[in-house]
């Protein structure tokens, strides 16, 4: 009977550190996928003539300013 209590102790316990061992795998994995897409976001600019910000390489560029498309000189 003894031993059948030890086998369950462990057996539980061993559930217990899988289980936590995973959940970190996961809290890991997800840090390093914000990481990646925080890399991947891209960066706004703000329009010279409104000030709206849009994505860096949907803004055009002229004489150092950076413009929305809508006022991107031509
Ligand atoms: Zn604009």
């Amino acid at each position: 009977m003894r031993a059948l209590l030890f086998f369950l102790l462990v057996l539980l316990l061993f559930g217990v550190i899988m289980m936590i061992s995973k959940r970190m795998e996961m809290a890991r994995r997800r840090a390093q996928q914000d990481e990646v897409a925080a890399e991947k976001s891209e960066r706004m600019v703000a329009c010279a003539t409104c000030g709206v910000h849009v994505p860096e390489s949907s803004a055009c560029q002229q004489h150092g300013q950076r413009y929305c498309p809508e006022h991107c000189p031509k």
